[in-house]
């Protein structure tokens, strides 16, 4: 915002700019002046700080000089982005009126002309969520603008991509926005005044135009029909929400709507349910560390060669299905091109070269489009086309390309009429003309024929000139101010300056001089008029084509998405070949059975090192949910945790997935939580952070639910963290009763298998050789037989005085421990426990022996390992 000013009596020209800078409210204001975009005062010193501009001064205000700074017209995309990036608003004031309309205006108005200010006017407002220009978007990334409302509380969300048009609406109680917020990911969010949920940077709008009625009207009117039954079911939250939006674009657009597609209703229960944190935790979109591409699960997946592909890839993995038709119609339109690597590597070549069709529409129809943006439309579209031709007679189509297919096609009368309108590669700026073809308007051809006859003779008068006055450098050139001119060197100008001689003195430089002649002046009048003709009859063919193309919009959008579907089925049987990915089983129980899982994102990474990945397994089934892993740090834990993870998440989106085998019964809410300790560098709460959301698994889980619990309880005292660790365990074990991995590095945990039907031990395998640790990172069954934090510590490089001192300190706590049986000694009597447990006794110290000795694999033992196993008996008698 900019500080008060002192008062004083402004100029005419100050007068305007306050008047815009006080409209522009909070948004940096843009003032053209010329091929400039002036900034003042503190919009300047905001400006010159992010740009790295220079900050200079022009003027005085209220005794003061004024700061400023500028940048160039054409090179003000670049300035802009940056600035949207650092979460600036930009108002773009251009001059409204041509200088001599200016003028006319005075005197019409009858103002002195000295005192004459060209108009100016706020065209538009540049945010971070209403971008449409190719250079300010990422070309992989939706940008989405969401606005909200509030009715009995249900919130609406209105969400829509102002780059391509396609919009959503959906509600879900106001405990779950930060939910829905997390999985539309909005890069801006409006929101009525007063509103009392988050997010915090979101901006304030009028309440009434978030009226539901209003809403519903706005959309009737947006999409020309009279009731919106057609579209689907929307709620009065929905209606509010899409009325706010519609509002904001109308406010930011100045009156003009960019594309917006027919608003589709999301039911609140149609996907896999993810909260903030789950999604944050796995990485989905991007690592936690620096929020990049690079490390999410969809850097290590997206193999699309379109913007559009990657763009959809994105939306399937932020909103996995729950519905398995739907789930294994993606599946079979991967498989079919994962069965066909030859015409695979064909169609990708082809779609590779296929422009951004949903995007060229959005700024077509946005007003901002140029004649490039229809060539794009037009080789993207006659592609489609030939794609259609291509695919539809392939054998075995699998239902989901059939219904693709059919949207590619139906453009035959626009493309072909963008052919024959349109030069092969037509040029981003319209306002030179030269983008409608020859041949293409009679008229215009003519128009260009003029202007060619009188350059030509112009380009003959030349030698004419050189041939009467002997003056062999004599040259006929043009530029913008003077337009046509003949010039010659200084020391012969005294023969063209003669008053018989024909020409007309203009100009004296340096070294030449610049004449003017009757026949010059009106073959340089010809090509003005005539250039000036074909413009206007360019422009009319431009907008007679953008009008043709937003009549077609609906149906060019779809193509747009189907051409993305086929991109990302077709990047993904790509991604599955590279590393033998298989099709997952999709099944209606609470099974979940992974053969030889791997973590797409570690395992690449790995693989850069030169290291191999191990595979491991997980079978987890309604008598065998809750998988406790213990085992060394390092050891791979986490891993195994966030593979099955992600496995799910891939199969529920219709992804191959990273394992040779998968059978997944359906999840319909995926939980991931990691102890506060692996994130102690955040704070002092993050303890409270961990409890909150473990809290929020305990409210929201059920039985179908996926959960894992990476060293849950690990922010705060070893007895604390146990014991949290130790309920949470067993509420999910026992009365949630989903299927949940559960990582800990408590060893008294095991205890829980003790009471727990469904609890199963398992451990990550290490060994110790030659006093090196050597994790093996595979999993095995039973408990871990001990921390080996020292050998990790020590692995780690802590000095190896300091090893062994707490080597002597680890010997008394373990002597104390088998006096005492340790800190969780007796836990297994809690009524609370028990209550939960609701389990028989459990076995005595004898009886397990006996038990785990007949479980015992003597022949898988080393000597040293078998040592071990007695030393461990004898202890837990
Ligand atoms: P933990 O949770 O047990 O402390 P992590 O899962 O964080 O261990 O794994 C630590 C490191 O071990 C990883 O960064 C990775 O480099 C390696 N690792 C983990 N799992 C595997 C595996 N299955 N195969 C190969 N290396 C692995």
């Amino acid at each position: 915002m900019m500080a008060a000013l002192p008062d004083s009596k402004p100029t005419p020209m100050m007068a305007q700019y306050l008047a815009l800078r006080e409209e522009a409210g909070d948004a940096l204001l843009f003032y053209r002046m010329g091929d400039f975009f002036e900034l003042f005062f503190e919009d300047a010193r905001t400006a010159a700080q992010i740009l790295d501009i220079a900050l200079t001064t022009r003027g005085e205000h209220g005794g003061a000089p004024i700061p400023m700074c500028g940048v160039p017209v054409h090179s003000a995309e670049g300035y802009l982005a940056r600035l949207i990036k650092a979460g600036c608003r930009v108002a773009i004031a251009e001059q409204v009126e041509t200088p001599d309309e200016a003028k006319a205006r005075a005197k019409r108005e009858g103002t002195p002309s000295s005192k004459v200010l060209v108009g100016r006017a706020i065209v538009r407002l540049v945010t971070a969520g209403t971008l449409t220009e190719e250079a300010l978007l990422e070309p992989r990334r939706a940008n989405v603008l969401a606005a909200l409302a509030e009715l009995r509380g249900t919130v609406g969300i209105a969400a829509v991509d102002v780059s391509t048009g396609a919009m959503v609406l959906e509600e879900c109680a106001a405990d779950q926005l930060g939910a829905a917020l997390a999985r539309l990911s909005p890069s801006e969010v409006v929101v009525p005044e007063d509103w009392p949920h988050g997010p915090e940077e979101a901006i304030s709008r009028p309440r009434n135009s978030f009226a539901s009625d209003a809403g519903a009207e706005r959309l009737k009117a947006v999409h020309g029909v009279a009731t919106l039954d057609a579209f689907g079911d929307f709620s009065r939250a929905m209606l509010g929400a899409a009325g706010g939006l519609i509002a904001y674009l109308d406010h930011v657009g100045r009156g003009k709507l960019p594309l917006l597609l027919p608003p589709v209703a999301r039911a609140a229960e149609a996907g896999m349910a993810m909260d903030a944190a789950t999604r944050a935790s796995l990485e989905i979109l991007e690592s936690t560390n620096g929020g990049s591409r690079a490390g999410s699960l969809i850097g290590a997946v997206d193999r699309c060669v379109t913007g559009a592909g990657s763009r959809l890839l994105a939306e399937d993995l932020s909103a996995p299905l729950l519905d398995v038709a739907q789930i294994e119609a993606r599946l079979g339109l991967v498989q079919f091109w994962r069965d066909r690597p030859i015409e695979r590597a064909q169609l990708r070549e082809a779609l590779r070269a296929i422009p951004d069709l949903g995007r060229a529409l959005g700024r077509v129809v946005a007003g901002r489009g140029s004649p490039r943006d229809l060539g794009q439309l037009r080789d993207g579209l006659s592609e489609a086309m030939r794609l259609h031709h291509w695919l539809s007679g392939a054998p075995d189509r699998p239902a989901l390309l059939d219904a693709v297919l059919a949207k590619l096609t139906g453009h035959g009368a626009l493309t072909d009429w963008l052919s024959r309108a349109l030069v092969p590669s037509p040029p981003t700026e319209r306002g030179s003309g030269g983008f409608i073809a020859d041949g293409y308007d009679a008229a215009l051809d003519e128009l260009r024929a003029t202007s060619g006859d009188a350059r030509r003779a112009i380009a003959a008068m030349e030698a004419r000139y050189r041939d009467e006055t002997g003056i062999a450098t004599l040259k006929i050139r043009h530029n913008g101010v003077l337009g046509y001119f003949i010039e010659v060197g200084a020391r012969y100008a005294d023969a063209l300056m003669a008053p018989d001689s024909g020409f007309i003195h203009r100009q004296t430089m340096a070294g030449a001089v610049r004449f003017n002649s009757l026949k010059l002046h009106e073959e340089a009048a010809r090509i003005a008029q005539a250039g000036g003709h074909a413009l206007a009859a360019e422009e009319a063919h431009f907008e007679e084509l953008v009008a043709e193309v937003v009549t077609a919009r609906h149906a060019i959008a779809a193509t747009a998405a189907a051409l993305a579907r086929i991109d990302v089925a077709a990047g993904n049987a790509e991604r599955a070949s590279e590393a033998d990915w298989c099709r997952p089983e999709i099944a209606e129980d609470a099974g979940l059975a992974i053969t030889a899982g791997r973590h797409p994102v570690v395992e690449a990474a790995l693989a850069k090192a030169g290291e191999r990945f191990v595979a491991n397994d997980c079978q987890l089934a309604d008598t065998n949910r809750l998988w406790l892993i213990g085992g060394p740090n390092m050891g791979g834990k986490s891993t195994f945790l966030r593979q099955n993870a992600l496995i799910v998440l891939l199969a529920q989106a219709g992804c191959f997935v990273p394992a040779t085998a998968a059978r997944i019964g359906l999840v319909d809410r995926l939980f991931s939580r990691v102890g506060a300790a692996d994130n102690l560098a955040r704070g002092r709460s993050t303890f409270m952070v961990e409890m909150v959301e473990t809290a929020a698994i305990l409210a929201q889980a059920t039985s179908r639910s996926f959960v894992i619990l990476d060293e849950v309880g690990r922010g705060t005292s070893t007895y604390d963290g146990l014991a949290l660790a130790w309920a949470v365990a067993e509420a999910v074990h026992s009365k949630i009763r989903c299927r949940c991995l559960f990582a800990t590095h408590y060893h008294e945990l095991a205890r829980l298998a003790e009471t727990c039907e469904a609890l199963s031990l398992h451990h990550v395998r290490a060994r110790e050789w030659q006093g090196d640790l050597v994790l093996l990172h595979e999993l095995a069954d039973g408990p871990a037989d001990r921390s080996y934090g020292l050998a990790v510590a020590r692995l780690a490089g802590v000095p190896a005085p300091v090893v062994a001192r707490a080597k002597a300190v680890l010997e008394k706590l373990e002597a104390t421990r088998t006096a005492t049986g340790g800190i969780a000694a007796g836990l297994g009597d809690l009524p609370l426990f028990a209550a939960l447990a609701a389990e028989p006794a459990p076995a005595s110290p004898e009886q397990q022996l006996a038990e785990a000795l007949r479980d015992a694999d003597l022949d898988a033992l080393t000597p040293r390992e078998a040592l071990d196993l007695l030393y461990e008996w004898k202890r837990a008698l």
